[in-house]
């Protein structure tokens, strides 16, 4: 049987072209999809069982004692913190938020050590966005800034962005100018027009400099911002005001360089003033296939899109206080829950300590760095491969993943339906021990 237009649900792009060969319940081959796609889809090596820890070794245990210590864990602790979410499907992380109210937790996504600062930075001045379809069929003038597509989405270009032919882009890459900005050569600036080499944590002055070219002030710029010469920027702003569509896209180069939000902030009124002379706009690359998802789902349920304190009866929101990092860096939380996420090989050392330290809950289909110090393990499903549900693309658009094969795995969601299930099972036996006195 062959998947047709299936969707992979590795990256951002949320390629929907990919067809996939079954036979007897197993992926034989995958098509269309890139090397990170494929190997995603086909699997490997799974976690067998649900485990707890017992005398410091992981054991295995039946499904319902796992969510049954998972329960305890999250009612036991004063403020446990839920992290992840980014390669799950928007369902489960409805019914994440639930588990958040009920036990009283905060909630993080991965998007704390990746876009967050764009989201903050989105949340302040607004988004000039448009759909990958509209870059696709429209954009002569692409911006890679602070990414390396080539590498981290490796079908970007060639669907949505530098290569692809589109309705009024029928030259493809010989028809678009492509424009990257980087601190470093990458796969993807081989392939642009122009490379502007800039000195690292110097996004911003960069970014300022162009501002004041676009407006007609160009003698306010020094000689030399940011390691690039001022004929060079010039140029720069040139080949961004020539533009008939500009697509802007960027990654954690810009993020988590020195200025962070308020790098994005300047990003996103350059290209707001750009839109005084001619049409541009301007797009986070994000990586988990998901990411997005987690943001919207969190941002319609309690009116922010991360980082969010549910322990105070009422939604909270001040990453810096409450996000994951901030959280585990000064030991203000007492128990995690990790989902879809590898928390322990991309925190910094002082957050992955405090882990180490609390009782932690894992769920996820492999086994990674975060497994060596759970609690409590608890395999589930791949979301987007043996779950079908709804997941984000990088532009906002919401798509409909389809289940590829059968597993015997549970999804995301319903192994957070039964850890709530337990919780309130838990929650009543303690009060009618209360109740009668016991
Ligand atoms: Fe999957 Fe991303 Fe590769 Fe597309 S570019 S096939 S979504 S990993």
């Amino acid at each position: 049987m062959i998947v047709e237009d299936a969707i992979c649900s590795f990256c951002g792009c949320l390629c929907d072209d990919i067809n996939v060969e079954v036979e007897e319940g197993k992926i034989l081959r995958v098509r269309h999809a890139c090397r990170l796609g494929s190997s995603k889809i086909m699997g490997h090596g799974r976690i067998v069982s649900p485990m707890i820890r017992k005398e410091g070794e992981l054991k295995e245990v039946s499904y319902q004692e796992a969510y049954d210590r998972a329960a305890e864990i999250l009612l036991k602790a004063e403020k446990p913190l839920l992290y992840g979410w980014a390669s799950t499907v928007c369902e489960a992380q409805k019914k994440g938020i639930l588990l958040a109210e009920e036990v009283g937790a905060v909630l993080d996504s991965t998007a704390t050590v990746c876009h967050g600062p764009s989201v903050i930075g989105i949340e302040e001045k607004g988004l000039p966005g448009a759909t990958l379809g509209q870059v696709k069929n429209r954009a002569d003038t692409i911006v890679f800034w602070g990414c390396n597509p080539a590498e981290a989405h490796p079908r970007h270009s060639l669907r949505y962005s530098s290569n692809v032919c589109g309705k009024f882009t029928p030259e493809g890459r010989s028809g678009r100018k492509i424009i990257v900005v980087d601190v470093r050569e990458t796969k993807t600036s081989k392939n642009a027009d122009i490379f502007v080499k800039i000195r690292p944590g110097n996004d911003y002055e960069v970014i300022s400099a162009l501002r004041l070219l676009v407006a007609g002030k160009g003698e306010l710029v020094s000689d030399n911002i940011g390691g690039v010469a001022t004929e060079e920027l010039a140029g720069l702003a040139r080949g961004l005001l020539e533009a008939k569509f500009g697509a802007v896209f960027f990654g954690l180069g810009i993020t988590h360089s020195r200025g962070r939000y308020k790098n994005i902030d300047n990003a996103l009124s350059l290209v707001a003033e750009l839109n005084s002379h001619t049409k541009f706009v301007i797009m986070p690359m994000r990586g988990h296939y998901n990411v997005g998802g987690i943001g919207q789902v969190l941002a319609w349920s309690s009116g922010y899109p991360m980082s969010v304190d549910f322990t105070r009866g009422a939604p909270y929101f001040n990453p810096g206080e409450t996000a994951a990092c901030d959280l585990l860096g000064r030991a203000d939380t007492d128990a995690a829950m990790i989902i879809a996420a590898d928390a322990a090989s991309n925190f910094p050392r002082a957050a992955v300590e405090t882990l180490a330290k609390i009782p932690v809950i894992q769920i996820d289909p492999y086994e990674n760095p975060t497994t060596l110090l759970s609690d409590v393990v608890i395999p589930c499903a791949i979301a987007g491969v043996e779950v079908e549900g709804t997941a984000y693309r990088m532009d906002g658009l919401a798509l409909r993943m389809r289940k590829m094969v059968d597993s015997n795995y549970p999804s995301d969601e319903e192994i957070i339906s039964h850890i709530l299930e337990s919780v309130h099972r838990q929650r009543e036996k303690f009060s009618n021990k209360g109740a009668s006195g016991e």
